[in-house]
């Protein structure tokens, strides 16, 4: 693992037109060009974006993917062939909004993580804690369960990203100790059930901003970033490029 990635996370966000000027503005911006990064627009805007960024240093990646591995009678479903075959280089497996809105489970999350590696895209796992489990000081039981799901993925390229719930979108960020305490504990985790966790890259996801990515990416512990509200303005997020450049 080597320097920080920083992807940009647009959820259910952006229109033609936005997409245009922001890819735009994120292309101008050396910081973002510096940087190893990502974006990952709505499904429906992948093929924009995928024209848009080529010849640039920002991959591609998706918010989700299908189970079904295989084309067929799949009524809106998206398979991991399909990303890869717009450009994508990455897909968000398990987000928090996924497990609590769509009821994604674990045997769900198991058959996604395959259909991505088998079509030769970097899965970026995420985990994380609600409020009620952190404080009932259960959240490294969540963690590991969650972690459990990776056991089939030994020896293939993955990112896991830690994403405490109850600092998505809230505008609360876990302290450096917070952070550290868990990487410390997912490469730990990773490390017994896979014999290697060193390659495998650990981010950090929940309010990120650029008043605070500087202290999160101190943390040697951290991979890098998955940004949210902040990926959608270019300042904030040039900005975030730029102190993840910073640590490398
Ligand atoms: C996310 O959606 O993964 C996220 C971390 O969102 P935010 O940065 O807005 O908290």
């Amino acid at each position: 693992m080597t320097g920080k990635l920083v992807i940009g996370n647009w959820k259910m966000n952006g229109r033609l037109a936005a997409n245009l000027a922001l890819i735009d503005a994120l292309r101008a911006d050396a910081a973002v060009q510096a940087a190893q990064v990502a974006v990952a627009p709505p499904f429906a805007y992948l093929g924009q974006a995928a024209a848009l960024l080529a010849g640039s240093n920002i991959a591609l990646a998706a918010q989700d993917v299908s189970a079904f591995d295989k084309d067929g009678a799949y009524t809106g479903e998206v398979s991991a062939a399909m990303l890869a075959d717009v450009g994508c280089r990455y897909v968000l497996i398990g987000h928090s909004e996924r497990r609590q809105y769509f009821a994604e489970d674990h045997a769900l999350l198991a058959r996604k993580l395959q259909a991505a590696v088998a079509a030769g895209l970097i899965p970026v796992y995420c985990v994380g804690e609600t409020l009620a489990e952190r404080e009932a000081d259960a959240y490294k039981a969540v963690i590991a369960e969650q972690l459990a799901v990776l056991g089939a993925l030994a020896g293939r390229d993955y990112v896991v990203a830690y994403e405490p719930v109850w600092a998505i979108g809230t505008g609360k960020v876990a302290s450096v100790e917070q952070i550290d305490d868990v990487h410390q504990y997912i490469r730990a985790t990773l490390l017994q059930c896979h014999g290697a966790s060193d390659s495998i890259r650990v981010l950090y996801g929940g309010s990120v901003k650029a008043d605070n990515a500087d202290a999160i990416f101190s943390l040697q512990s951290v991979g890098g970033a998955l940004v949210g509200g902040a990926s959608l303005d270019v300042e904030s997020f040039g900005r975030i490029c730029q102190a993840a450049k910073k640590t490398v």
